[in-house]
């Protein structure tokens, strides 16, 4: 085999010791380790709640096996007692005897009624404990009939509650017990004959006070059947699905479970009748290579709006707008690059109608043009052609076109579906033919949606403002959303307080396609977020609750698997491939669009070996928190569009954050991407230098074996890498520790030229075995 053990081997891959890998290896096993430990506690401790519950359950049958075994006691006893007093008075009224001698005897030997058990035991009758649905199943059949029954069952609910009154009480006695177990069973709690079981439905958690209210009992006797069992609980102490199962059969109710997903059933609302249709504006996105015209050409269009001098033009950034140039509207987004784009989509709001390729004429198409038109694509968008820039003296509009044909872009001029309409946003040439294209594609795709309907739409964009708070731009797909509405989007909600269009005005009510910034959330959605309009605050309330609580529980499963890529990484680190580099970064930007556009495009980067960790982003400017998170990860800040606060900076200075500003994304990605190559570990090149033959071996005493040489190709150099090759097979793979020409160590040794070489740590060579000779390189790698 090869000298070099795995672990040596990947020690040199990683550049580091062999000492600090398996101090690597060893810490990584101890985190294992604990992990484990916390994972067997936690195994533990369940297993010790079941045991609890068990226990309790236990107790809860014994109990009632008591109270059933009480009740029959005080049964028999009373029925031996009248039977006594039966047999009494049949002796003092005929002393003679008869052959139904033995009739009491067997009566007091049946089990008693079952009334008198209920009332006796409470809930005897519930639940479903073996050994009573036995006792009832023979006490039905074995019951003796007749009046003697009747009396009987009397006397027994009067022994049962205590009433030892004599019998010329008793009836009397009895009546105040049914009076009294009425009372007890009309005010909630058991289950008499006047009760109806109810089908209980149960979501997969639930408070006490929910449950009762669907068992329609009192809170009070849920409570006190909890404390009964054990635990002592309040209206409000939320229970899982099991337990409210339990409970729920304990009253004597059926259960119908269901998934806590089945809140987010019925938010969409129904599907419109054919006749509610009418005709919407198209949404517009502007898509193209940097500096090819996007924002200089939304600007002019924006500018072709009638509406725009009377009302004083846009005067706030709100991510859509919409433009209205004599009789046709058209909404255009303002999404900041194809990742907001794609981001948008992947959260299902596929609201571009229409995607505005802009090319620049004297440019052609760029990476990010091809990118642009995958996007489209995807987003089965048609696509219209701006070929912009068109003013300019060496503008080319027809070879941006034939260039087109590559990417399956067949412009009408070239016999294909797709408009193309050459334009000049600097000089405002062209911008009608421009909108007369949107309109006619409009047409064609014949967009319409019911407006008279409850809302619904997509998140464009959001923040949080410090005054108004959580702002959010949305655009109405279907219904009118109206001031007052109760609003859901993600995991927000909020009454709307204002509607605000982009130019500051408040409006009332918003039909489809007509972007709006909301106030009133209770907190700043993701873009791409379907929005709903709910019935009631309680209903918001429900569905946020549930992502809420679905969002973290995926989060904790994903670090579960995060875990378990730890072993991952350890079985890859002892079969020495290379272990993964992390590079956490805090992200901190004006708009969530910015957040996500970033943490995508850092995510894209990430390879097998190096990778960035977005472990913070957030909307706002930098906290001193922020910073204090940046730095116990080790992390740099990467600002975009926004700036630290005062202390935030001095505390990033006396701790020694990096604070990076951008307000260019592409510089940022070239920033991070740096930074990650940072990490790589360097490539090792090896150069092959040159072979040397063993012409004989010389024992030397205190240095070891020496191989007298002949340099037979290139040269040989000091601390150069060795293999000896024994008949072309590699025996050895290490080091030269001694390169000697008589009695001097030398720098080199060139071909033709006799040496003396030793190896570090090696010892077995032999007369006639060859030595290849070569250097490594340490060669910095940059990710592509
Ligand atoms: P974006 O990166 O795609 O949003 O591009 P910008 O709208 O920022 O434009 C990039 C540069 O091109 C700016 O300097 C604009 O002034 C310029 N520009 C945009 N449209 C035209 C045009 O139609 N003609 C000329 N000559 N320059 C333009």
């Amino acid at each position: 085999g090869k000298g070099e053990s795995k672990i040596a081997a990947a020690a040199r891959k990683l550049g580091i010791t062999e000492a600090e890998l398996i101090e690597r290896q060893k810490a990584l096993l101890k985190r294992r380790e604990q992990e484990a430990n916390r994972e067997v506690e936690k195994q533990k401790q369940a297993a010790a709640q079941s045991r609890l519950r068990d226990e309790q359950e236990r107790k809860v049958q014994a109990a009632k096996e008591r109270e059933e075994a009480e009740a029959r006691r005080k049964a028999e006893e009373e029925q031996r007692k009248i039977d006594e007093a039966a047999a009494k008075q049949k002796d003092a009224e005929k002393p003679r005897s008869g052959g139904a001698r033995a009739k009491p005897a067997e009566q007091a030997e049946a089990p008693p009624d079952p009334s008198a058990l209920e009332a006796a035991g409470g809930r005897v009758k519930r639940g479903k404990g073996g050994g009573r649905s036995d006792d009832r199943d023979r006490g039905n059949t074995s019951r003796p009939r007749g009046g003697s029954e009747r009396r009987r069952g009397k006397l027994t609910i009067a022994s049962a509650l205590g009433d030892d009154g004599d019998r010329q009480r008793s009836l009397a006695s009895v009546k105040r017990a049914r009076e009294r177990e009425r009372e007890r069973r009309s005010s909630g709690g058991q289950d008499g004959d006047e009760k109806v079981a109810v089908e209980v439905t149960l979501p997969e958690t639930i408070t006490l006070q929910d449950l009762a209210g669907r068992m329609k009992e009192r809170v009070g006797d849920v409570v006190k059947f909890m404390m009964q069992q054990g635990e002592m609980m309040r209206g409000n102490d939320i229970i899982d699905a099991d337990t409210a199962e339990i409970i729920a059969e304990e009253f004597g109710h059926t259960v119908k479970r269901v998934s806590e997903a089945d809140v987010e059933i019925g938010l969409e609302g129904a599907d419109d009748a054919d006749d509610d249709m009418k005709p919407r504006a198209p949404v517009v996105t502007i898509m193209g290579h940097v500096d090819h015209g996007k924002t200089s050409l939304l600007d002019a269009m924006r500018q072709t709006d009638v509406v725009t001098g009377e009302a004083g033009g846009i005067t706030q950034h709100i991510g859509a707008y919409q433009v209205d140039n004599g009789g046709n509207k058209i909404t255009f987004l303002d999404t900041p690059g194809h990742a907001a784009f794609s981001a948008m989509r992947a959260r299902g709001a596929n609201v571009t109608d229409i995607v505005i390729l802009v090319v620049a004429a004297d440019d052609g198409v760029m990476p990010q043009t091809i990118e642009a038109i995958n996007h489209a694509k995807a987003a089965e968008a048609p696509i219209i052609v701006a070929v912009n820039k068109i003013d300019k003296p060496d503008a080319n509009p027809q070879k941006v076109l034939t260039e087109l044909l590559q990417y399956d872009i067949q412009v009408e001029a070239m016999g294909g579906e797709v408009q193309a309409i050459e334009v000049s946003a600097l000089e405002k040439t062209n911008l009608d033919g421009l909108s007369e294209a949107i309109t006619l594609q409009a047409e064609l795709l014949e967009l319409k949606a019911n407006p008279d309907r409850i809302a619904d739409g997509s998140v464009v964009e959001s923040q949080l403002d410090k005054g108004r708070g959580s702002v959010a731009t949305v655009l109405v797909a279907r219904g009118t959303l109206q001031r007052g509405d109760i609003v859901v989007a993600g995991t927000q909600w909020g009454k709307v307080r204002a509607l605000v269009t982009e130019r500051g005005e408040q409006l009332k009510s918003a039909g489809p396609s007509v972007p709006v910034e909301i106030l009133g959330l209770d907190g700043a959605p993701a873009p791409g977020e379907p929005f709903y309009v709910v019935d009631s605050e309680a209903r918001a309330r429900e569905v946020t609750e549930y992502r809420i609580r679905h969002k973290r529980q995926v989060a904790g499963k994903a670090s579960a698997a995060a875990r378990a890529s730890l072993d991952q990484l350890m079985n890859k680190l002892k079969d020495g491939s290379v272990e993964t580099q992390e590079l956490p970064l805090v992200v901190k930007a004006d708009t969530q669009g910015s957040v996500e556009a970033i943490a995508q495009s850092v995510d894209k980067l990430s390879t097998e070996e190096v990778k960035a960790n977005s472990i913070h982003g957030a909307v706002g400017g930098i906290s001193e928190s922020d910073v204090l998170l940046a730095q116990s990860s080790g992390a740099p800040i990467i600002a975009f569009n926004v700036r630290a606060n005062k202390q935030a900076r001095d505390l990033a200075e006396k701790e020694g954050v990096e604070i990076r500003y951008y307000s260019i994304i592409y510089n940022l990605i070239d920033d991070v991407k740096d930074a990650m190559s940072g990490l790589l570990a360097p490539e090792q090149r090896e150069t092959f230098i040159g072979y040397a033959e063993i012409l004989e071996v010389f024992n030397i005493t205190r240095v070891g074996k020496v191989a007298g040489c002949k340099v037979t190709e290139g040269v040989v150099k000091r601390g150069c890498g060795v293999r000896l090759l024994r008949d072309d097979v590699v025996i050895h793979e290490g080091k030269l520790k001694t390169l000697k020409r008589f009695k001097d160590e030398v720098a080199e040794v060139s071909s033709g030229m006799e040496c003396g070489m030793a190896f570090e740590r090696y010892e077995d060579i032999r007369e006639g075995d060859r030595i290849e000779c070569f250097t490594v390189e340490e060669i910095e790698r940059r990710l592509e």
